[in-house]
């Protein structure tokens, strides 16, 4: 048991482990004649507590694992804020440095039901008179399924990644434009970088949050 509950440990929570058979060797080598020399560590999987070896599902998803989507999520967050204030490797200079956070949503596809609430931040009724629960499964499904524009939906959601990255190719044509320099010159001149995450809406579109920071020629 001690040693089936060090193996488990080492899987921070994980619930949905991979499990993997096989065997690994490791050998000296002598790094001035390059010989291959004893064996300095045998790993195998069968004589594992567990009998594999267990690997986390590193999967972001909160519904899939949570522990794993927990660790994904501050990762995340150090990733995401070092590039806004500095540290962890990146000069603090960054804070100074131009960013916009910015939000990417999709257009309306027709009327959903939803939870509007008023500037007080009291919940008033949906277009179908109804004060929805924050859990009622009827939230963000069209008031008429009839004139929804389901098709429109679906190519939204196909097409979020191609459009982001054109999204990304124009935005930097258009600072260069702006700047009054050419592609070629403004790439020698700064850099446009972002972190975005996607996130489905209610309404089951993709949406994306950014932050995309501009760096000058030093860094
Ligand atoms: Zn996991
Ligand atoms: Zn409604």
């Amino acid at each position: 048991m001690p040693e089936l509950l060090r193996q488990l440990a080492g899987l921070g929570g994980c619930t949905h482990p991979i499990r993997l058979d096989g065997h690994r060797t490791e050998y000296g080598v002598d790094t001035r004649t390059g010989e291959i020399g004893n064996v300095l560590h045998r790993l195998d999987s069968t004589g594992l507590p567990a009998g594999h070896l267990l690997v986390r599902c590193n999967n972001r998803r909160a519904t899939r694992c949570e522990a794993c989507a927990e660790v994904y999520r501050r990762d995340t967050f150090h990733l995401i804020t070092s590039g806004l204030r500095g540290g962890k490797g990146i000069s603090e200079r960054v804070a100074a440095h131009p960013r916009v956070f910015a939000t990417f949503t999709a257009p309306s596809f027709g009327p959903v039901h939803n939870r509007p609430t008023d500037p007080a931040g009291s919940v008033r009724r949906c277009r179908c008179g109804v004060h929805h629960d924050q859990d009622d499964a009827a939230l963000g499904t069209p008031l008429d399924p009839d004139t929804y524009d389901y098709e429109a939906a679906v190519l939204w959601n196909t097409h979020a990644g191609p459009l982001w990255r054109r999204f990304s190719t124009y935005l930097r044509r258009e600072v260069a434009k702006r700047a009054g320099l050419s592609q070629r010159t403004f790439r020698q001149n700064a850099r446009v970088s972002f972190a975005k995450v996607a996130e489905y809406q209610k309404r089951g579109a993709v949406h994306f949050h950014a932050v995309i920071r501009i760096d000058g020629p030093e860094g």
